[in-house]
């Protein structure tokens, strides 16, 4: 089945409700199942451990993204720190500089804590990437496009280069979601995403998950999760199968919006640069276009002065001035401050994460107000 599809139908097993013949998935809100007798089980016995809603929409994010198994948990930064359980003290990590700013808030605070080590660097320089690697050097973390400055990373490329070392690709695809990059097909091991983003699609859903290829890799997280009790509840899990049925059509809606206003950004007089992977010319562009089939909604922009941005943060009105990312609503925000405060300000610049960045999540909105409203800001 095609990806729209598996979208709209999920993964194609049979509905667990046949009795009814209930076309959206049942919202199974029952903590515990009853047994049939000792020693035999329906497949669910604790919500903690087996959920029948969650599971299903589990299964259609294992097809979306290829994999054997998909973990669904309360928010993004739950999968990533249930990801973490699956390194030993002493394990080495290799993450990029420009993760998202909560990621590094868990690996500073609590991996590093648990003695894991990161470094981070851009991990789309192989050369660099390749010296970098230690002998206990166990995952590299990637993040493409990252945020908010939109590196790039070529998966195929890192996986070739750590699988003969027997170092484990980990890509957070929150950016792209399976409608546009398949990060497992290109090599990688593990998948990481914020539900919140794209996958819910509404602004009204906290969710995450882990996608893997590896059996292995898999049972220990299922072990993971049952153990920690991370696992999305039920009513959040039918928020994220209603979410997920639209996602072709609002990841093509979001991009053709997203092209448009790159393209008045990129003509603005208050605007000096604009990042957006579907432009042409963009550092790793053809990287890009071979490893993804769309480019996402995703911009961030430098205005000419600090004033400027900050003035545009104020003036907005139809566009929000709110962080997360990937709803039908477009919201805007102020990297420098928001997400990556946690940075030292001489290191942010060098990034170019600078007090006159703005990123932007494009919605579904009509394009022209979308622009009347940024024009009127800025
Ligand atoms: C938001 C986000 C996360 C964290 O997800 P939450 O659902 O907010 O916990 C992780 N990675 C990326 C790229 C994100 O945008």
């Amino acid at each position: 089945m095609e990806k729209e599809t598996v979208c709209v139908h999920g993964a194609g097993e049979p509905s667990f409700d046949e009795r009814t013949g209930a076309v959206s998935v049942p919202i199974y809100q029952s903590a515990t199942f009853r047994h049939p007798e000792l020693g035999k089980s329906t497949g669910f016995d604790y919500s903690r451990m087996q959920n029948p809603t969650r599971l299903a929409l589990e299964q259609t994010m294992a097809a979306l993204e290829n994999g054997t198994e998909a973990l669904a948990y309360t928010s993004g930064m739950a999968a990533i720190a249930n990801l973490m359980e699956i390194f030993v003290p002493g394990d080495h990590i290799l993450a990029s500089e420009d993760l998202y700013g909560g990621g590094i808030r868990l690996f500073r605070n609590i991996s590093e804590k648990n003695g894991l080590k990161v470094d981070y660097l851009d991990t789309g320089d192989l050369v660099r990437l390749k010296k970098s690697i230690a002998k206990n050097t166990r995952a590299v973390f990637i993040e493409t496009p990252s945020n908010p400055m939109m590196l790039i990373t070529d998966i195929g490329a890192v996986a070739e280069l750590c699988h003969k070392q027997g170092i484990l690709v980990i890509v957070d695809n929150t950016f792209l979601t399976p409608y546009f990059q398949k990060p497992l097909d290109l090599g990688a091991d593990i998948v990481v995403h914020s539900g919140t983003k794209f996958l819910c699609g509404h602004n009204d859903t906290l969710s995450g998950f882990l996608i893997t290829n590896k059996p292995d890799i898999g049972e220990k997280l299922r072990f993971i999760s049952k153990t920690v009790g991370s696992g999305l509840p039920p009513f959040d899990s039918w928020l994220m199968l209603r979410g997920i049925k639209t996602l072709a059509l609002r990841m093509e809606r979001q991009q053709e919006n997203a092209f448009k206003l790159a393209e008045f950004l990129l003509k603005h007089p208050r605007v000096s640069k604009v990042f957006y992977a579907g432009l042409p010319g963009q550092n790793g562009y053809d990287v890009m276009k071979k490893q993804a089939s769309g480019f996402g909604s995703m911009i961030s922009f430098e205005t000419d002065t600090e004033k400027t941005a900050v003035g545009a943060l104020k003036k907005v009105k139809l566009i929000s001035f709110a962080e997360s990312l990937g709803g039908v609503e477009s919201l805007i925000t102020y990297p420098a401050i928001q997400t990556h405060a946690d940075v030292p300000e001489d290191e942010r610049n060098k990034r170019g994460i600078n007090n006159k960045l703005l990123r932007l999540s494009v919605g579904i909105e009509n394009a022209d107000d979308l622009i009347a409203d940024l024009n009127g800001a800025l």
